[in-house]
């Protein structure tokens, strides 16, 4: 290890010291495969005025004045600079002399031609070029084995590097074809990154990739103007272009390397200090760009240029230190590529000042530390693909368990309120038929208060429920023939007990133009009427409760209709009438102990109007009342059939014979009193199980069965199944299912099993009678 460490440190010794040891006097070509040096032979002399011929400086006053020089690397220089070298080879060879500075453009090779003085190669802006490549070189060919004096006059724009190097032209020719090899791949990698994060953009829509490809193409074409290949491939030179190539692209690449870090670091957001320095950078850089495109003096372009990569490496250096600090991992990698880009730009910028010689190393720094970057930058951007998939994934998985949470809380709550309601339903039905027997009025007052306890729970029970589905999105809408006449005289009957109980007036108020027949969801329609009425009874200790009902427009085919409730009752304050529709709320907090309820019902009714296109609206002044207003839309029906005009009467005038088959030994006899109280003409018998129900139905002659879906062995599906295919002769028999379920879908189901129609428990006789009365009309003539 201890060895290693020496040699590198003996190696980087030589790399910088080489080029200073004492210049000597001639240099010996003689090997065909070997780069010589030239710069440890060249003697220099300055030429401030750059205003010196070739005669004046082979005077002996000038001779003398030649010097070594430690380095030739002379930073940036306005002079000239005459070196004189001599050479000594075997004769007609051809050799190759070049100066590995793409930079530098203006060069003058004066090569002895025996006596009659020198012959002149020039290369430079001003003329043109003797041989197109990427640095200038020159053809050479001793004519005598004598050793040879040579002037190469110089002077520039750019940092005046001047590594001279010498070689066969065979040798230069094959070690160009290797290197422009090496080249093509490298440009090669650039390109297939490119695309390969362009297609990752296309995808990911993440525009870290597509400013990651533009920051790829841009430094391929700095490296192509740096290293002279831009030149020699790509463009002629010299140019207005060629002149400007590395400053242009070179400021380019650094806006564009800023731009990717915003928003790679997500700057604007976390560090929004460091976001604007950035932003300030980019401008500062465009108007540099945009002056020194115009600049006629080039020398000035590139020490702008290397104050702006300065400038620029300590922006991206601070920005993602500060994000690496703040936990955002991927800028370690930037941090590691702005410390190489670091590393090459100071040696750069230190060779460009002459303050460091220029050797392979120190001319190629640049190109060197853009290769590294590249490679970390993609490094950096695969590990946010990375942790893009591991977000991805914990959304998915997040996702999945919400899922399962919801259907598990729909499961639970299905149940739950399945459970709670068959026991309620017991209560309830038992209540009421305690209410018809004798008692004394403790008694009565005692099953009132037994009522309606558990008519609220029966209620609160139902909200939840309908919430729950509501915001599973499970709620749909059915479009049906709805009878407004009959839809406010049903709210009206079910209010009616609490409205002469509390002494209030109600009114109806229909507007003449509004149709009786329209289409629509009935039954959302009296839940949403129907919470909205029974809240103004509530609410309204005296006086009176109105429901106006007028149409908002009246097309062809659809209507929108206003539903306004209004109430002189207790209002509610300005500051809660926002909040009432949310869930759980209500206008204060003494509303529970004096009212009841549960802060459910406006939410409900709000999404069941929402949901159907229709808005909600309150006005309320505290002491003085409130209205509700609804505006629901619905479509225009045209046919008035016959059906609704001719509904049978809702009580048997003939016997009717029941058969009800429920497991549940409360709920067959809350259903048979039911039936018994109803009429003295309708009966009902009782079957406790599916198979039971069936062996009745084949001995006697019912009018219509009933028959629970939740039961044991054989459930109600079943039962209806096996009527529908076994038993022909009873066809003509409505089959009616019973449930506590408010679910769609079981409703569906139970139809597809068979069943004709479908009553919720606890039902109600009249109702359950007029679906039987209507049923069978409908299976002995199905041709009506
Ligand atoms: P609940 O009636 O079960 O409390 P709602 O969601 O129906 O729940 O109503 C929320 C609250 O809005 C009520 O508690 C009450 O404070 C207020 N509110 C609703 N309607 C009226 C009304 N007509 N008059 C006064 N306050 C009302």
């Amino acid at each position: 290890m201890r060895i290693f460490i020496y040699s590198i440190v003996v190696w980087i010794f030589q790399l910088f010291l080489l080029p200073i040891s004492n210049a000597q006097n001639s240099l010996k070509l003689q090997n065909d495969s070997v780069t010589y040096n030239l710069n440890p032979y060249l003697k220099m002399l300055k030429d401030d005025s750059r205003s010196l011929s070739i005669t004046q400086i082979q005077s002996p006053v000038f001779q003398n004045r030649f010097v070594s020089h430690p380095s030739f690397s002379l930073g940036f220089s306005q002079a000239g600079y005459w070196l004189r070298f001599t050479i000594l080879s075997p004769p007609d060879k051809n050799w190759i002399l070049s100066i590995h500075n793409p930079l530098l453009v203006h060069a003058r090779l004066y090569i002895p031609q025996g006596d009659s003085g020198f012959q002149v190669q020039e290369l430079g802006s001003q003329t043109t070029k003797l041989y197109s490549y990427k640095y200038p070189i020159f053809s050479i060919k001793p004519q005598s084995a004598t050793p040879q004096t040579y002037y190469l006059y110089v002077w520039g724009d750019g940092p005046l590097d001047l590594p001279v190097l010498i070689e066969s032209e065979t040798f230069f020719q094959k070690k160009d074809h290797s290197e422009q090899f090496w080249q093509g791949i490298f440009y090669g990698i650039l390109f297939v990154m490119a695309i390969y994060n362009f297609i990752l953009y296309v995808f990911l829509r993440d525009l870290s990739y597509l400013y990651y490809v533009l920051y790829l193409i841009l430094i391929a074409f700095f490296l192509l103007s740096l290293s002279g290949y831009g030149n020699e491939w790509l463009w002629s030179s010299p140019s207005w272009w060629s002149d400007r190539a590395v400053f242009i692209t070179g400021n380019l690449t650094a806006i564009m390397i800023v731009i990717f870090c915003l928003q790679f670091l997500h700057l604007r957001k976390t560090l929004p200090t460091w976001y604007n320095v950035g932003r300030y950078f980019i401008i500062i850089t465009l108007v540099e760009i945009i002056l020194g495109a115009f600049l006629p003096d080039l020398s000035l372009n590139m020490l702008l240029l290397t104050i702006t990569a300065a400038i620029f490496v300590i922006i991206i250096l601070s920005i993602s230190i500060k994000s690496y600090q703040k936990g955002n991992l991927s800028a370690g990698y930037l941090l590691l590529a702005w410390t190489v880009m670091l590393i090459s730009v100071g040696i750069a910028v230190l060779n460009a000042f002459g303050l460091i010689p220029s050797n392979t190393f120190t001319l190629k720094s640049l190109q060197i530390g853009s290769v590294t970057d590249v490679i970390l930058i993609s490094l950096a951007l695969v590990d946010r693909i990375h942790s893009i998939q591991m977000q991805k994934i914990q959304i998915e998985q997040e996702k999945n368990n919400a899922e399962r949470n919801q259907k598990v809380k729909e499961e639970v709550l299905a149940t739950m309120s399945h459970e709670i309601r068959t026991p309620l339903n017991a209560v309830i039905g038992f209540a009421k038929l305690l209410e018809k027997t004798n008692t004394t009025q403790t008694q009565s007052d005692y099953i009132r208060h037994i009522h309606e306890s558990a008519e609220n729970l029966l209620v609160l029970i139902n909200d939840i429920l309908d919430l729950s589905k509501i915001n599973a999105g499970k709620v749909t809408f059915e479009q049906v023939e709805i009878n407004l006449q009959e839809c406010v005289r049903h709210l009206f009957e079910t209010l009616q007990f609490q409205v002469t109980e509390k002494k209030l007036e109600m009114k109806a108020d229909i507007q003449e133009d509004v149709p009786t027949l329209f289409l629509g969801d009935p039954v959302r329609l009296n839940q949403i009427l129907l919470n909205l009425l029974s809240n103004a009874v509530k609410f309204t200790p005296k006086g009176s409760v109105t429901l106006r009902i007028r149409t908002l427009k009246l097309e062809k085919q659809q209507i929108a209709l206003l539903f306004e409730v209004e109430d002189t009752g207790i209002g509610i304050p300005a500051n809660r009438l926002s909040s009432i529709f949310e869930g759980f709320t209500q206008a204060s907090d003494q509303t529970t102990r004096m009212y009841g309820g549960t802060g459910l019902g406006l939410a409900i009714v709000k999404q069941l109007v929402e949901m159907q296109g229709g808005n909600i609206a309150v006005k309320s002044h505290p002491g003085i009342g409130s209205v509700f207003s609804v505006a629901l839309p619905f479509y225009r029906v045209y046919s008035v059939t016959e059906k609704n005009e001719t509904v049978p009467a809702s009580f048997p005038e003939t016997p009717l014979v029941l058969l009800i088959i429920d497991d549940n030994p409360l709920n067959r006899l809350i259903a048979q009193s039911t039936v018994h109280n109803a009429s003295s003409n309708a009966k009902a018998e009782l079957a406790g199980s599916g198979q039971e129900g069936i062996e009745l139905l084949k001995k006697t002659e019912y009018h219509a069965v009933l028959i629970d879906l939740q039961m044991p062995d054989m459930d109600g599906y079943e039962v209806a199944r096996h009527i529908r295919t076994h038993l022909p002769d009873k066809q003509h028999i409505p089959l009616i299912a019973m449930t506590a379920s408010l679910d769609d879908r079981d409703h569906e189901q139970a139809l597809a099993a068979g069943m004709h129609d479908i009553v919720t428990k606890p039902f109600e006789a009249g109702v359950l009678f007029k679906k039987i009365f209507k049923l069978r009309a409908n299976l002995q003539n199905p041709g009506n």
